[in-house]
């Protein structure tokens, strides 16, 4: 399928460069609605009501979105759900992707990242990003509503056996797993990985409120209190949307996501693409641009990418207060996080 371009050369005109001159150079694509967990904080226990299938971009889709988005500049591609890895056409998308000249990784929660890891090693893919809340199985099934806690640790082991660089996540909800970011900073102690703490944010139907947010500043007292003279802060890369730290002579390195408390906005460079074509310009925005609906018709979809990236707002979609944090109507006018793509 041939993407018509309006003839607009994106040199002159930086269309990945938004009205504060961030310039967009990291797409993460959401590959499906649907997961195989059912993460609390995610998706309301319910569920979601899933896009048909006719409605979701097909592997070619995909590629000529993403051909489009490198193009005019993103040198990075991140692969996401939904549970990238339960569609079933996942290991076409991959390797279609990877003959773009990016930077390609994927975020998953690890069930079924077992029988993928040739297939993600031939395409190039070295690093992964694993979800996992709490290293305590009843936690674990608890948060997830799924008993998968093995399969996902065997993951987490299996590919760091096999030379993957392995970050892993955790959502952190006050008076459920905040006891356990010593336990999980101490797994950097012998292994190379990066442990990566997540305030909680707010999204449709995932009951979130300021008391259940573990901030940046909690998180902090707790490490220094433990390690006051090992603690040591590493460098950040320039997009980098975590603070990243060590405790001296560990092994591994750990990081905070503080998107509600201290957000990165001013040096955001990340685009998201819905499952069903659309493009997000925040993760906190409920505004949606189709570029999926525009491709079907043959029609050029580059003038709304710049659309899409000029009315994107300097901070968290608009939400630049706390007031506005905290307003339930603004939450439920996006989406759940299970179909925006974390
Ligand atoms: N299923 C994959 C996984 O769990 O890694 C990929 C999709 S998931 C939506 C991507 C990331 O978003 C996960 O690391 C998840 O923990 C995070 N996430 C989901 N809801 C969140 C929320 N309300 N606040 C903060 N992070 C959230
Ligand atoms: Fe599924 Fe990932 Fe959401 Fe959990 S965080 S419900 S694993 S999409």
């Amino acid at each position: 399928m041939e993407i018509k371009n309006a003839n607009v050369s994106h040199k002159k005109q930086n269309i990945l460069t938004d009205s504060f001159g961030r310039n967009h150079t990291y797409l993460r694509i959401s590959l499906t609605e649907r997961c195989n967990l059912r993460c609390t904080y995610c998706m309301p226990a319910d569920g979601i009501p899933l896009s048909p299938k006719e409605h979701l971009m097909t592997v070619d889709e995909i590629y000529t979105i993403a051909k489009e988005f490198v193009r005019q500049g993103v040198t990075k591609i991140r692969l996401t759900g939904g549970e990238p890895l339960v569609r079933k056409d996942f290991p076409l998308i991959l390797k279609k992707l990877s003959g773009l000249p990016v930077e390609l990784g994927i975020t998953t929660n690890g069930v079924l990242a077992e029988r993928f890891l040739p297939l993600l090693k031939e395409n190039g893919v070295k690093t992964i990003t694993i979800s996992i809340d709490s290293l305590l199985k009843d936690k674990f099934s608890k948060i997830t509503r799924r008993n998968e806690f093995d399969s996902v640790w065997d993951t987490i082991k299996l590919f760091q056996n096999e030379g993957f660089k392995i970050k892993l996540n955790i959502v952190l909800i006050k008076n459920f797993n905040e006891n356990e970011i010593i336990d999980f900073i101490n797994l950097t102690k012998d292994q190379n990985l990066v442990v990566r703490f997540i305030e909680f944010m707010p999204f449709d139907g995932n009951q979130w409120n300021m008391d259940k947010l573990v901030t940046q500043q909690e998180i902090m007292d707790k490490v220094q209190y433990t390690f006051p003279l090992q603690l040591k802060k590493l460098a950040d890369a320039p997009n980098d949307t975590s603070r990243n730290y060590k405790i001296e002579g560990y092994t591994g390195s750990f990081a905070i996501i503080s998107s509600v408390t201290n957000p990165f906005c001013d040096t955001c460079n990340r685009i998201r693409i819905t499952a069903d074509g659309k493009l997000k310009n925040c993760l906190f925005s409920g505004k949606e641009f189709s570029l999926l609906k525009l491709l079907r018709a043959n029609k050029p979809i580059l003038p709304v990418i710049q659309k899409a990236l000029k009315h994107k707002f300097a901070t968290r979609g608009g939400m630049d207060t706390p007031e506005k944090l905290k307003n339930p109507e603004l939450h439920s006018k996006n989406r759940s996080m299970i179909s925006i793509g974390g």
